[in-house]
């Protein structure tokens, strides 16, 4: 591996990173948010731990959890592939997916040009029927 290719690594490893703290905050500000709600059902720690959130949130029905497991799981998909090497790379192309990219959509799978290709235009032109 490059210099380059390392360093691209580490960049992309501090967004996930960045990502996934956002995600747990997001979490936490959610079950303290429904913590009215939920106060009769649930005891909820100040100092709760990753999987006891998450455990409060599947119990909790809330339409968000739901959500925030997905994005969860997604996150978590993202890390394996980081390992592996093959999270930023495009999945059409094999090309890098530009850092710009990743920092807004980090779980993007495609580069800007090829997913601008695969989404084209999504409604044919009027009048081409
Ligand atoms: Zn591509």
């Amino acid at each position: 591996m490059t210099g380059t290719a390392k360093e691209r690594r580490e960049r992309l490893r501090e967004i996930l990173r960045n990502e996934k703290r956002r995600l747990w905050q997001e979490l936490r500000s959610e079950i303290f948010r429904e913590q009215e709600t939920l106060h009769s059902e649930y005891d909820i720690p100040q100092d709760m731990g990753e999987q006891s959130m998450l455990d409060v949130l599947s119990d909790t029905g809330l339409a968000v959890a739901d959500v925030l497991r997905e994005r969860l799981s997604r996150m978590e998909e993202a890390e394996r592939k980081l390992e592996e090497g093959t999270f930023g790379v495009c999945e059409d192309c094999g090309a890098d997916i530009e850092e710009e990219r990743l920092r807004v959509v980090p779980y993007a799978s495609r580069c800007v040009h090829c997913q601008e290709r695969s989404e084209g235009p999504s409604y044919p032109p009027e009048g081409t029927y």
